[in-house]
């Protein structure tokens, strides 16, 4: 946990809060069926989604769940497809 680096702090406090508190950045990993499913919309897209959640019990992809996909930070503006390509960021697979 230690030594992944972060673009900003701000994100970084973000990553780190847990699941059911108030808004939260969540990494996530498509494999499977689901990302099969992705790559006939888009070939060129990304394994991994950059996510705003509200807060969530269960999944960031359950249907509860009131979710934002991002691109670019929204506090230093850093590419994050560039800057998070290890799996280690990972917190959720979806499949
Ligand atoms: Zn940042």
């Amino acid at each position: 946990m230690c030594n992944k680096k972060f673009c900003c702090e701000k994100l970084e406090a973000f990553y780190r809060t847990d699941n059911g508190i108030s808004l939260n950045f969540r990494i996530v990993k498509y494999i499977g069926s689901f990302r099969e499913k992705m790559l006939l919309l888009n070939p060129k897209i990304n394994d991994k989604g950059f996510i705003i959640t509200s807060g969530y019990d269960k999944s960031v992809n359950d249907l509860e769940t009131t979710r934002m996909v991002i691109n670019y930070c929204p506090f230093c503006n850093q590419k994050l497809s560039d800057f998070y390509k290890s799996d280690d960021y990972v917190q959720e697979t979806i499949g």
